[in-house]
């Protein structure tokens, strides 16, 4: 069976996980922290990246830095991963869904001012496989109405938006290192991107269980306590060895992802000429990082004949997000503004193919035959 996912690794994890390991200091913010920290702040040009134990943390400690009080609103697309919402309702927001586009399944921007209260704190943009929300106007309706946007980039890493790499633009962002991402740090894993200077001082709080004990470490405060709320937002040293070997090899694990995702587009094309496929669009003024390849199908039953073909030729295909607002908990906790015309329909339509680092042409040639 061709696996759906395989957890990238280059070959060098082990060696750095080993030097982890025997350097006397396995708890985080070691030496590969501090590369990857830097690794990354370099990247994204931002004011301060912190790793997360996972990206799920990393919204989470987003959620308390804009402070989301019992009532507040945060809007975002219900087709998404629960931890963009639960993230927020921990704090006791209400999430406002807004339908998504069905070209990219990202949020539709143009749904979201309509979907604005005076209750309403955040924007949360979701970048569906690795494809870049419309974000110049969420920003520019953000600063109109004062809210924060947090970009859950959770799929996003080495993609760009008209040539800014995804978690650079909005205030913060997320990325999810967990081993369905592009890049892991050994299984499970986030980093929480700051943007704007007014958050770093308070996130490094936060993340080290509500103490100063970073400004400790630096030498700016002769002894550490409890300052201000916080959690175990800290990942150990061997998640961070782990993803250093990966950092490392970022450009080659990208370049291998996109000549896969490219080779499915091609062979594909004929299958959508005919009208059996709906391939995906990805918008000129985006560079995406093939974190996904996913087709449409004409409806849910022949997407269910779908994935039975692929499952007969070795294939494992699977679908993805059960739209946020129609689950048990998503009732509770969200209402959805506006009308329902892509989410649900769009969502039941989709099949994600085998996309990893390592995937080979000759398993990509049998999920296209098996569609044929
Ligand atoms: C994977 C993912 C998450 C959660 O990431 P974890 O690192 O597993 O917490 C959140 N949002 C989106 C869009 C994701 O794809």
């Amino acid at each position: 069976m061709i696996a759906f996912n395989k957890p990238p690794y280059t070959g060098n994890e082990d060696q750095y996980v080993l030097t982890a390991m025997h350097s006397g200091k396995i708890s985080g913010d070691g030496e590969f922290s501090k590369r990857c920290h830097a690794w990354f702040e370099e990247r994204l040009a931002c004011k301060k990246a912190l790793l997360t134990p996972s990206c799920t943390h990393a919204l989470e400690m987003a959620a308390i830095l804009i402070d989301i009080q019992p009532g507040d609103e945060v809007i975002m697309p219900s087709y998404t991963f629960v931890s963009t919402a639960n993230a927020f309702v921990l704090r006791g927001a209400k999430i406002v869904f807004v339908d998504i586009r069905p070209d990219t399944m990202n949020i539709d921007e143009e749904l979201i001012e309509a979907a604005i209260t005076p209750q309403t704190k955040a924007i949360v943009p979701v970048h569906y496989a690795g494809v870049a929300c419309e974000m110049d106007t969420i920003m520019t309706i953000a600063a109109r109405h004062e809210l924060f946007v947090i970009e859950d980039a959770a799929q996003g890493m080495m993609s760009t938006y008209k040539g800014r790499p995804l978690g650079s633009i909005g205030h913060m962002a997320a990325y999810s290192f967990h081993e369905t991402k592009n890049y892991t740090s050994a299984g499970e894993g986030g980093l929480l991107i700051i943007n704007d200077e007014r958050f770093v001082a308070r996130a490094e709080i936060i993340r080290e269980k509500g103490t100063n004990r970073s400004q400790f470490f630096r030498g700016m405060v002769d002894k550490y306590t409890w300052v201000d709320l916080g959690s175990s937002y800290l990942p150990s040293e061997l998640q961070a060895a782990y993803l250093w070997g990966q950092l490392e090899k970022a450009e080659e694990i990208n370049a291998a992802r996109c000549e896969s995702w490219h080779e499915y587009y091609q062979s594909f094309l004929p299958l959508e000429r005919l009208g059996l496929v709906e391939l995906p669009h990805v918008p000129v003024e985006c560079a995406h990082n093939a974190h996904m390849f996913y087709l449409k199908l004409k409806d849910i039953d022949r997407r269910a004949q779908a994935i039975k073909s692929l499952k007969m030729a070795g294939v494992q295909a699977v679908f993805h997000y059960v739209p946020l607002h129609s689950s048990p908990a998503g009732k509770k906790h969200s209402i959805f503004v506006g009308e329902d015309k892509y989410t649900t329909a769009e969502s039941e339509r989709l099949v994600r193919l085998p996309m990893w680092f390592g995937l080979d042409s000759c398993s990509i040639a049998k999920a296209v035959s098996a569609l044929s």
